[in-house]
């Protein structure tokens, strides 16, 4: 694919910032200058979320595409550790879902303070559960040069930022800055190819800690309420949503089934990239369609607004850096994935121009011949007479 090159820059270059829960503004900026490069307007509302659109002719219903730019990290309490931590002079607090158990074995960390990109470095040497599960995690560090830390910091673990080798992806983030680049890219094409469409690119905050961002934009109606918002993803590779066989349709999340009036453009365009995955046909592409039932994303919140709803997931590998050693390491995507995710996104903001004769079109079932229509005419007589 010719852009797929290009595509992959872009990943590599927002997926190397730093970021955690309410600690996203390196990723933000970078977001910001490349809409003002690509010149698709954009506002910023009052929680910090992105909201990007591109609008070219008369195109209903708008399309939202909906990413987070943020992922599991730790944000410093307090300089002061508990004493039977050996080496520990910091506490801090685990922001977003990570077993504890990844935090048995000392681990580095990178630390950032507001206003400097200069990373201190740190390792975590103990950890303790305030309450049950994972958002009372307690994390505490051996920071030996930390004259330029204070509470309230963040840190994200000391991992390489992006590898590519033998067709995958690897960086300290997939999840979600692969659904923010999609983003991107989708307005990206959208502009190089001058196309008819109504794009919105939302790129929200604090999703890990709760889909903050996104509830608090959505229930704002920043967006209008016929827009049709497909939530992007990096999810837990599953049974039926395996990594390398394409982007996952995704149906539903861990409590929430999505909508199918906003699946069906989806499905379209897949249909009209050659998968099977609604028409039995020879694949030219592959897609699937799954429950992705591994967690919450962030078309549950947009359905709960009472937006038409629906998601794109690229299969993960290594969720959350939870690798099956027991320690944190890169999370990894197949690039194929990635790639075609971004090519079905175009073709998706695409299709809402012709929404309405999609409705009319019957890709979802197989022509059936009219003689089997008359099968039934002829047949219904044994049921009706008793
Ligand atoms: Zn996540």
């Amino acid at each position: 694919m010719p852009n797929s090159e290009f595509y992959l820059k872009t990943l590599e270059s927002i997926v190397s910032q730093p970021t955690a829960p309410f600690h996203e503004e390196r990723v933000c900026h970078k977001i910001t200058s490349f809409l003002k490069e690509i010149g698709v307007p954009f506002e910023i509302d009052r929680w910090g979320n992105i909201i990007a659109h591109y609008q070219k002719g008369r195109v209903s219903p708008p399309l939202a595409l909906m990413a987070h730019t943020d992922h599991p990290a730790l944000e410093l309490t307090e300089r002061v550790a508990p004493p039977e931590i050996k080496g520990a002079n910091w506490t801090a607090k685990l922001m977003g879902g990570v077993a504890s158990r990844y935090f048995d074995q000392p681990s580095p960390v990178l630390l950032f303070t507001l206003g400097s990109d200069k990373p201190i470095a740190g390792e975590i040497v103990g950890h303790s559960s305030t309450i049950a599960g994972q958002r009372g995690i307690n994390l505490y560090l051996n920071i030996s040069d930390d004259s330029g830390l204070q509470a309230g910091d963040f840190g994200i673990w000391h991992l390489p930022n992006f590898q590519l080798s033998d067709g995958f992806i690897y960086a300290r983030v997939i999840d979600d800055l692969v659904g923010c680049t999609a983003t991107l890219l989708t307005l990206w094409k959208l502009v190089q190819e001058g196309a008819e469409a109504d794009l919105y690119g939302l790129f929200t905050r604090a999703e890990e800690v709760g889909l903050v961002g996104a509830t608090l934009l959505l229930q704002n109606q920043a967006i209008p309420k016929n827009c049709f918002v497909i939530s992007l993803e990096a999810s837990k590779t599953l049974p039926g949503a395996l990594q390398g066989e394409g982007p996952v349709i995704r149906v539903g999340d861990r409590g929430v089934t999505f909508s199918e009036t906003a699946e069906f453009v989806l499905k379209a365009a897949a249909n009209k990239m050659g998968s099977d995955i609604v028409k039995v046909q020879e694949p030219k592409v592959k897609i699937q369609r799954q429950l992705m039932s591994g967690g919450y994303c962030e078309a549950s919140a947009a359905v709960r607004s009472g937006y038409n709803a629906t998601g794109l997931a690229f299969p993960l590998g290594n969720y959350h850096n939870m690798a099956a050693d027991g320690t944190l390491q890169m999370e990894n995507i197949h690039e194929a994935d990635f790639i075609t995710g971004v090519e079905l996104l175009y073709e998706t903001a695409l299709l809402m121009a012709q929404y309405e004769e999609l409705l009319t079109e019957q890709f979802l079932t197989e022509d059936k011949p009219s003689q089997d229509a008359d099968r039934l005419l002829q047949t219904a007589d044994y049921i009706k007479s008793e």
